[in-house]
């Protein structure tokens, strides 16, 4: 396997080596069935207990209450901006949304279908390089629940801490979900798409609290209510088998690193590495998040023009760096460096950003 490159892409994002390696195997044929992981019932015993086991271990890495279902739902992370309101907000209800990026815009153009929306705090004139911190802003009485995006993804900004409020909170954790320890029992749902922390495109985890699943009006379709799913275990119809599959075994994976502490630990260690070769780089570098702010997961970054940043990127793909091209909104370079990114990669790059300066003066 000497010809894999590093991945930095943002998503879908680098897998485990040895996850990818076990799926090789498995999809041609699991456990010595003699059939495929790809091709078997969902109703299977073999494959029910694979959806099992991936949720029991999700309970456990992530210390979910009992009082909490978890979905394996598909659509996307996108799909969960339109679900949420529609299953937990009643007509005529208000809810909060933390406007830090393009994903909470995308989620606020959403819930505005079908409730009142406010919008306490917006770092959009910043070019959303920060996210909030507790008291800058205050929630009206009557909202039902403060949405907000726990790590930006396309900014390189992430919540260190979240909203301290009796509110209920909602978040899209698509990009950070078993990146650090959360407290649960404070969220009435989380939800995340799985291809940037968790496993491959095509399904999302949502975790959400069992009373809430009475909330929806009765006149929305059987596929969007929580609860259709929540009462089939996620098999009201024909789940996502390939991806559960694969987020199963991430999360394996994950346990067998030392679990969610020691992921973090490596994390902060990764993030660590890259933000010091940039503050040492006179300015050369220049993180797009404030420090405050600044992301584990998702590293944003300039260089001094266009046209360097894009000799960057190419002379960076031919090192075997690959996937540092920014998003398209905001241009410049973006390292992503989820959970199953290998601290090689980063050490590699620092490397590389310090030849590519000195080759290079501004
Ligand atoms: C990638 C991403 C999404 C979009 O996910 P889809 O599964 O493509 O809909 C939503 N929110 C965040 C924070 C993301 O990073």
């Amino acid at each position: 396997m000497t010809d894999r490159i590093f991945n930095f892409s943002p998503g879908p994002a680098v897998l485990p080596l040895e996850v990818l390696e076990r799926a090789a195997i498995d999809i041609v044929n699991f456990q010595n069935t003699g059939i495929g992981i790809a091709e078997m019932s969902h109703r299977s015993k073999d494959f029910m207990k694979v959806a099992e086991d991936a949720e029991k271990l999700l309970r456990e890495l992530y210390e979910i209450p009992d009082n909490y279902k978890v979905l394996f739902l598909q659509g996307g992370a996108s799909s969960q901006f339109f679900m949420i309101p529609m299953n937990l907000l009643a007509p005529g209800k208000k809810a909060s949304y933390l406007n830090t990026g393009v994903w909470s815009k995308k989620s606020i153009k959403e819930a505005k279908l079908f409730g009142e929306i406010e919008i306490p705090f917006s770092s959009e004139e910043q070019k959303f390089k920060r996210v909030p911190v507790n008291g800058e802003y205050t929630f009206s009485q009557e909202s039902e629940y403060v949405y907000f995006v726990t790590n930006n993804t396309i900014y390189g900004t992430q919540f260190k801490e979240f909203p301290k409020t009796e509110k209920m909170l909602v978040s899209d954790m698509s990009s950070d979900i078993l990146s650090r320890k959360v407290d649960v029992g404070k969220f009435g749902l989380i939800f995340a798409g799985a291809q940037k922390n968790l496993g491959p495109a095509g399904v999302t985890i949502v975790i959400i609290r069992e009373d809430l699943l009475d909330r929806a009006p009765d006149n929305i379709p059987t596929m969007l209510k929580y609860k259709t799913h929540a009462e089939k275990d996620s098999m009201f119809n024909t789940p996502p088998c390939f991806s559960i599959y694969i987020v199963g075994e991430v999360l394996k994976w994950i346990k067998k690193s030392g679990g969610i502490e020691a992921i973090d630990r490596a994390n902060q260690e990764k993030a660590g590495l890259l933000y010091a070769a940039i503050d040492a780089s006179s300015g050369y570098y220049r993180g797009h998040a404030e420090l405050a702010s600044r992301s584990l997961m998702n590293i944003s970054f300039n260089l001094a023009t266009p046209e360097l940043e894009t000799k960057f990127i190419a002379e960076a793909t031919k090192a075997g760096l690959n996937g540092l091209k920014g998003h398209r909104s905001i241009g410049g370079c973006r390292a992503s460096i989820y959970n199953a990114f290998p601290k090689e990669g980063v050490v590699k790059l620092v490397q590389f950003m310090k030849e590519f300066m000195a080759g290079n003066p501004a």
